[in-house]
């Protein structure tokens, strides 16, 4: 954390997590953890499969594809039309979990309507579930035990530890509790040993509540919801909301926590763009690369 004197008035500027920056980090360690992998005869294989054309969708399906690419991973690419039946997607993951040279296999969400998508999440195996949504990974994860860990949840944890070199004992806030973010974050800081509380839209005076928090995760989808009188002086916040706006005439990406007020009391931030988004990727292709050594029964070059 800094301190700035803007005319003898002393003004808290919290320290900015680079999201973007550790990412990167990521991707060069991943690279070269790849190319030990290939000097063995491995190289990871990760199937990503997009059904229909939303179009943030196609957009992180794309950056998915790429950087499994750029990394030195066999990239195999799905594209389904959004009448895709139910049946056809389940044919084609039967396909891509029976492959050998798959690896790691992500379906793009949301699905279409019509698909349901946890018995879709459930037909994946969960020895190549790399997004972690499988129940067995689910239930691994909760048990504590070594499992597939959601890709956003995973490089949240990696930001906290940019910002915290001890987690032990510390206050964890989370608002939100879906079944991609806000639960596994949970299990994730449990496994710190911080002391976790799960806030969500029924929670009762929520800003007391964040007030508590050494670490605030705002993962709620809701534009600068949480503002800086929310949050407790030098608290670590990380901000995984993702709303589109408007602003002066132009298409923005802002969070779910105000920036200007809690950069000026938190200790250490995320911003957005360029904390969390970038993380999730990279997250992706460690636990790709994971998957990978489990299953050729390889030790991981990944440090954990
Ligand atoms: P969900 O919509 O699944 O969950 C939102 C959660 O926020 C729910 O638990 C909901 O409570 C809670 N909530 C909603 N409104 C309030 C409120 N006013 N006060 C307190 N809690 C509230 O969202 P996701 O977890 O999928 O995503 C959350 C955000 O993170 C979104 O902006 C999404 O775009 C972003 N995201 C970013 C990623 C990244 O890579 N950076 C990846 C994944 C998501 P209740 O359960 O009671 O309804």
């Amino acid at each position: 954390m800094n301190s700035s004197d803007i005319k003898g008035v002393q003004k808290h500027v919290a320290t900015i997590i680079d999201g973007a920056a550790v990412a990167a980090r990521l991707h060069s360690d991943l690279k070269r953890a790849v190319e030990n992998l290939a000097e063995r005869g491995l190289t990871p294989g990760l199937a990503v499969v997009l059904v229909g054309n939303d179009p943030a969708s196609s957009v992180y399906v794309r950056n998915k594809v790429r950087r499994s690419v750029e990394a030195g991973f066999r990239s195999f690419h799905h594209e389904l039309p959004s009448t895709t039946g139910e049946k056809d997607l389940l044919c084609l993951i039967d396909r891509l979990n029976a492959a050998d040279d798959v690896d790691g296999i992500l379906v793009q969400l949301p699905l279409p309507a019509h698909i349901d998508a946890q018995k879709v999440t459930a037909a994946i195996d969960p020895k190549k579930d790399v997004d972690g949504f499988h129940p067995i990974n689910v239930g691994k994860l909760s048990l504590g035990d070594s499992a597939s860990v959601p890709c956003t949840p995973l490089g949240c944890m990696l930001l906290i530890r940019e910002a915290r070199s001890r987690l032990a004992g510390l206050n964890a806030v989370i608002v939100g509790r879906s079944n991609i973010v806000g639960k596994p974050l949970a299990q994730l800081l449990l496994r710190e040993n911080c002391t976790v509380t799960i806030a969500h839209s029924k929670t009762e005076d929520l800003p007391s509540v964040c007030r508590r928090a050494d670490i605030l995760v705002a993962a709620v989808g809701q534009l600068e919801l949480v503002r800086g009188e929310w949050i407790k002086p030098g608290a670590t916040v990380i901000d995984v909301g993702i709303n589109r706006v408007e602003r002066d005439g132009r298409r923005k990406l802002v969070g779910d926590v105000d920036f200007a007020s809690a950069s000026a009391i938190a200790g250490a931030l995320t911003p957005v763009p360029g904390g969390v988004g970038p993380m999730t990727i990279a997250c992706l292709l460690r636990n790709t690369i994971e998957a990978a050594c489990r299953r050729h029964g390889v030790a991981s070059p990944i440090e954990s």
